[in-house]
């Protein structure tokens, strides 16, 4: 990365916007974007677009897994005229990120009727030939997918969602109007600004040392374990959160606690994961579970956790064994346990 100096700057930004990194360009682009209608309106007729229809990706099948096709502004607008629609319909994408050549990333929904326009909806099927690929739900494929597509997905979904939910002003009923990047709506009537949000939720992986606490509701797959987890209320710190979730799900009290990571998750609508390592105080060991929220909550040791990483092991549930698993690699309620496990050896688990 090279820093840029800032006496020369001041002088000549376009040389100064040479040395930054790409990083910071690539940043800083993007911000533009958010901010000038005319700029992101100039970057579509570069871009690429990614389609939605209903919130389902348009995917393609490969030999490989699933491939996350991408249409010119050319293509789409010739789409759209072949059903019929107008171009304007491409006022309702949203910006989602950008290469680090600046080509801007967008995504748009085929599927949706926005309330405040005339769009109507295009046909899935017929889209999907045209296309060559399907509108599949986001969940089923997540786990087929790289990190990086899944990331742009999830960004792409949570926000054409969020828009579909935000079309009028809360205060005055008015019809709101998104800016071109979709980073904003605004309420022309009383200027009300609304931004995208996404909900906090903590996610703690609670140990007594040698042992962790692995809990699982009755939706989960059966023998599937996790960390336990839950939405931040409001006016409380992260560490006020994980506290009192701990205490109310599992009767526990805890000692230390040490932030490890964060994911935006978009289902079932958009959460900002915050995982945590904790400790229970000494002494406090023993559980009682919270039936309201938890099916069961049990303690693990190391070796049946790194067991259940593995997938190599069972689970009495119900009286009848079940493979014993935690959530897929993508999630990070995985990557907690995993770290956990590699704190106990002292030792890195492949990935
Ligand atoms: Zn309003």
């Amino acid at each position: 990365m090279i820093l840029c100096c800032g006496l020369a700057c001041r002088r000549t930004s376009l040389w100064c916007y040479r040395l930054l990194s790409t990083y910071v360009t690539k940043t800083r682009y993007l911000f533009e974007l958010k901010e000038d209608d005319d700029a992101c309106k100039k970057a579509q007729q570069t871009g690429a677009f990614y389609l939605f229809h209903n919130l389902a990706p348009l995917l393609q099948t490969s030999e490989h897994g699933y491939l996350v096709p991408r249409v010119s502004l050319l293509e789409l607008e010739r789409l759209l005229a072949k059903f019929g629609q107008v171009v304007q319909r491409i006022e309702d994408s949203v910006l989602i990120g950008c290469s680090e050549q600046h080509e801007a990333w967008f995504a748009l929904d085929l599927g949706l009727n926005s309330s405040s326009s005339t769009h109507a909806s295009l046909p899935k099927s017929e889209v999907e030939t045209a296309l060559k690929g399907s509108f599949t739900e986001l969940r089923k494929a997540v786990f087929q997918l790289n990190s990086v597509d899944s990331s742009l997905l999830f960004t792409a979904q949570a926000l054409l969602r969020w828009h579909d939910g935000h079309q009028f002003c809360s205060r005055s009923g008015q019809p709101t109007k998104k800016n071109t990047a979709g980073s904003k709506r605004v309420c022309p009537f009383n200027n009300i600004i609304y931004y995208p949000q996404m909900a906090p939720v903590v996610i703690t992986l609670v140990s007594d040392g040698p042992r962790c606490l692995l809990a699982r509701s009755s939706s989960f797959p059966k023998g599937m374990y996790t960390a336990l987890a839950g939405f931040c209320d409001i006016g409380e710190s992260v560490e006020e959160a994980v506290r009192r979730e701990v205490a109310e799900e599992v009767g526990l009290e805890l000692d230390r606690l040490q932030y490890s990571a964060s994911q935006h998750w978009p289902f079932p609508s958009s959460s900002l994961m915050i995982a945590c390592h904790a400790t229970v105080k000494p002494g406090q060991t023993e559980i009682q579970v919270n039936f309201g929220e938890l099916e069961a909550a049990a303690w693990f040791s190391h070796d049946q956790v790194a067991r259940a990483l593995r997938k190599d092991t069972y689970i009495q549930q119900q009286n009848e064994p079940f493979p014993f698993s935690v959530p897929p690699k993508l999630t990070i309620a995985h990557q907690l346990i995993k770290e956990w496990v590699e704190q106990q050896t002292c030792s890195s688990l492949p990935d």
